[in-house]
């Protein structure tokens, strides 16, 4: 299994956690965790090697320490056990970042594991619930669901976490009306790289909810959120139109459909994505009647060269609709054992040119179709004059894709374990073809909870939080002066 080694993020944050020597504190720390009685899985056991392989298998890093925590309490001492060692302290919850952040994205972390926060207690009369961020989003949508029959927006896979998840956006089948998961958070609740827990959230240092809110990972662990929940929707209607273009000219055709409708056209109540690989479909959610439903899709389909015909069109429960999208069952274990071997790129634009399309729909017929790898690019139908993610203003929180049409994921995958380094010039590739053909190349934007190996911190940077990020580095420099939450991607510099 490979090692990726990044670029390490200067200067003058990183005073004193430096990488140089962590994981020979590995005694250390284990020493300072146990006499605090803080959880850890130690390096020679089972628990160990299993927690630290990743959902990416292709990117893994060697952590100088695993806290599993089962108290706000083990979560403060395990930090102060960090600083007082001189290592770096990274969350992880779901563990499914795309370059293992959740394992620092580095060797020489102290791994503080959140699978135990996550508990999910709905208020059913404020609709609100307080959810761990350890909770995986399957176990917490049934949660809330069998609780109060309530909801919240979030991501379509049922083992990421709540925890990276929110903290970086959280797009999924319900955003269009509901926003981004991160919109829906009315409290985190923090412990701090000095040890202390606060909460923030509007009215208390709302500097630090600004920034949780899209940047989150660099700022301090966060326990658990306070969310504002909704009633679920029970007779939703769930589409799936499959479709194989014909050539470069026919997919320009329906990406410029997809994207005029989604700018213009398509309302809050109808989530959408289009999926291209060997095969392709549009699929998605409508929250209204069927006959509203067929109105809405026939011209778009007209449009794109689908038949009506090709669909397959259900009406479905809450769960079921999830469930629909999940690929597989919604419980999750605990012990966590799904994996992956990846590589992932996005582009996130506010709108793509004729040539962009172009250059989009070209590199496809000429090097994708005949790629016989696992790849697929998925494009959620993401901004828009009617979308719940585009009403909030876009300096509200630091999240900065607030117009961006697309949420594009380009992903190649190995069903092998061993997924070659050159390979990733098919989806660089790719997604260069775009920018080149992009007049707003300079400015386009790339998802953080699609982490790219790729990037240079300088990059990530800039593609991840745009003109947002200076904003989030002074945040970060009030609540996080020594840099004890870094990592090669995240804020800090
Ligand atoms: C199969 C799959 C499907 C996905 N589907 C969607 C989708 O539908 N929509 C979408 O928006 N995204 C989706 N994603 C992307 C997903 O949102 C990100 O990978 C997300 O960061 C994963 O969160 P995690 O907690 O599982 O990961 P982790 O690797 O545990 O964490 C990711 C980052 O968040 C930080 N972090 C985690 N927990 C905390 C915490 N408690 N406090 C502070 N920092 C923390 C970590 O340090 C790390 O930097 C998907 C990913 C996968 C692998």
């Amino acid at each position: 299994m490979r090692c990726i080694t990044y670029l390490v993020a200067s200067s003058s944050l990183l005073f004193p956690f430096s990488q140089a020597s962590a994981l020979d504190r590995r005694a250390a720390l284990d020493e300072c965790l146990t006499k605090l009685n803080v959880p850890t899985f130690i390096s020679s056991s089972a628990n160990y090697t299993q927690a630290i392989k990743p959902f990416n298998t292709r990117v893994t890093f060697k952590p100088a320490a695993y806290a599993v925590p089962e108290t706000t309490q083990h979560v403060q001492d395990a930090v102060s056990c960090g600083a007082s060692n001189g290592v770096r302290v990274t969350a992880k919850s779901g563990g499914h970042s795309y370059a293992s952040h959740g394992l620092g994205g580095e060797d020489g972390h102290l791994i503080v594991d959140m699978r135990n926060f996550n508990n999910v207690t709905v208020d059913p009369t404020a609709q609100t619930a307080a959810i761990g961020t350890g909770g995986r989003l399957g176990n917490v949508a049934m949660a809330l669901y069998n609780q109060t029959k309530q909801a919240i927006s979030h991501g379509t896979c049922p083992g990421v976490g709540v925890g990276g998840l929110t903290l970086h956006g959280g797009y999924g089948l319900i955003s269009r009306s509901k926003g981004l998961t991160l919109d829906n958070i009315l409290e985190a609740t923090v412990v701090l790289a000095n040890s202390s827990v606060v909460t923030a959230s509007e009215t208390q240092h709302p500097d630090l909810f600004w920034a949780l809110r899209g940047a989150g990972a660099a700022f301090g662990i966060v326990t658990s959120f306070k969310f504002k929940t909704f009633t679920a929707p029970e007779s939703n209607i769930v589409f799936q139109y499959y479709l194989t273009p014909a050539n470069a000219s026919h997919l320009s055709t329906i990406l410029t459909a997809l994207q005029d409708f989604s700018l213009n056209t398509q309302p809050q109540e109808l989530n959408m994505r289009f999926f291209l690989a060997s095969f392709s479909s549009l699929s998605g959610v409508y929250f209204g009647t069927r006959a509203d439903f067929d109105k809405l899709i026939a011209p778009l389909l007209a449009q794109m060269g689908i038949s009506t015909t090709r669909g397959t069109i259900t009406t479905n429960t809450w769960l079921n609709t999830l469930t629909s999208f999940s690929n597989g069952p919604l419980a999750q274990a605990k012990e966590y054992n799904s994996h992956e071997t990846f590589f992932a790129k996005s582009l996130m634009p506010a709108r793509l040119s004729l040539e962009a399309i172009t250059a989009l729909t070209t590199y496809w017929d000429t090097n994708a179709r005949s790629n016989t790898r696992a790849w697929y690019l998925l494009i959620d139908l993401h901004g828009g004059n009617s979308s719940a993610v585009s009403a909030v203003p876009a300096d509200a929180t630091a999240y900065s894709h607030r117009d961006a049409v697309f949420k594009m994921q380009f992903y190649d995958r190995t069903y092998g374990n061993v997924y070659t380094e050159s390979w990733t010039a098919f989806l660089n590739g790719w997604v260069q073809a775009i920018m080149d053909a992009s007049p707003d190349a300079q400015d386009m934007g790339m998802y953080i909870n699609y982490a790219d190996t790729s990037l240079a911190s300088e990059e990530a940077h800039r593609r991840y939080w745009g003109r947002h990020y200076e904003r989030a580095v002074q945040v970060k420099r009030g609540w996080d002066p020594e840099g004890m939450f870094m990592g090669p991607q995240i804020v800090g510099r």
